[in-house]
């Protein structure tokens, strides 16, 4: 029974085979007979209801049968392409065989990369990252952080002034600090993150928008002792090496002592290069301990708390740890950049 239906599948299907005059008709073909619900597949797919003997018999041959069936489509294919090229049936002219067109598929920014690792860091350390509107007021852009009214930051070359000079693009994610101060008691550890504005003219090193990353701990006993031991886990989590941090004085209004925090240079590893100018430290942010009148502003009694407070630029980060040249390139939309990553 079986075996006769095989034999009628050979005559058949080698008839219907040369007879196809494109790929079309050949795949339609191959589809009645060797498709998944083709009637050799049928057949090949119901041997194990078969008792064993005939199940070999039959097996063997329903096999042969598939191999040679393929083999004359596998000729016939080629038949049909030759003709094609020669210009015989063009206007079907369609190859099944060649691969789809693969679609392209987009990844996330290097900044976004470097943000979501920044976090992760520091999340692991206790901090929540939090965030605050882009456009800001006089007061927590620079009143509440100790800014005096004369300082040139205020001035409209460095800051973008929105509405007659009564809002403003904020010049730094500080602001963050205080309004989230505001409404939460001590202890605490934030880190806050975001886009920041300057009214600069750009150059390899200067962006007009940039992110920056800062940082606040406040609580009864919080040192600059806690604030080294934090921000070297970072910079080895970070960098995935260890980092030395090496603090010198330098002056903000909002925190007193303040700091420069230079890290050990993570391409030479502090032996002197051309990316730290030979002196084997990069200058990566400004720190310092939270003054008392960013306190007072804030709501909170500066006899009871104290803390840490620090600042740098994502984008630099990012451009250290990818070896960026230029900080235009980020904000680019330059495919040959961005595909690098
Ligand atoms: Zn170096």
């Amino acid at each position: 029974m079986v075996k006769n239906e095989l034999k009628s599948i050979k005559i058949l299907a080698q008839k219907e085979i040369e007879k196809a005059k494109n790929l079309k008709e050949l795949n339609r073909v191959f589809k009645k007979y060797l498709g998944k619900k083709g009637k050799l597949s049928l057949i090949l797919g119901s041997l194990k209801e078969l008792p064993l003997e005939e199940r070999k018999k039959i097996g063997k041959k329903a096999n042969e049968l598939k191999n040679v069936l393929e083999g004359k489509f596998d000729k016939k294919i080629q038949e049909i392409r030759k003709q094609a090229k020669k210009g015989i049936g063009k206007k079907e002219w369609v190859d099944v065989t060649i691969p789809g067109k693969k679609i392209a598929l987009g990844h996330l920014h290097p900044l976004t990369l470097i943000k979501r690792e920044v976090c992760q860091i520091f999340q692991q350390m206790g901090f929540e990252v939090v965030e605050g509107p882009e456009i800001e007021t006089e007061w927590y852009n620079f009143d509440a952080l100790n800014i005096p009214k004369d300082h040139p930051a205020r001035d409209e070359w460095d800051t973008l002034w929105l509405r007659q000079n009564k809002l403003l693009l904020r010049t730094h994610t500080s602001p963050v600090q205080i309004r989230y101060m505001e409404k939460h008691k001590p202890p605490l550890r934030i880190i806050a993150l975001g886009k920041v504005f300057r009214h600069e003219a750009t150059d390899a090193s200067h962006e007009m928008q940039f992110y920056q990353v800062e940082g606040l701990m406040v609580g009864k006993e919080i040192s600059v002792a806690n604030f080294k031991a934090v921000i070297q886990e970072f910079f080895g989590k970070f960098f995935k090496k260890p980092i030395k941090v090496r603090l010198s004085p330098d002056y903000f209004s909002f925190t007193e002592p303040s700091f420069d925090i230079s890290i050990t240079c993570v391409v030479c590893g502090g032996k002197g290069c051309s990316v730290c100018k030979r002196t084997g430290w990069l200058e990566m942010m400004g720190a310092g301990t939270v003054h008392p009148s960013v306190f007072k502003n804030s709501g909170l009694d500066p006899k009871n708390w104290q803390g840490f407070a620090f600042g740098m630029g994502l984008d630099r980060l990012a451009m250290m740890k990818y070896k960026i040249n230029d900080i235009r390139l980020f904000h680019s939309g330059d495919l040959r950049f961005l595909k690098q990553f």
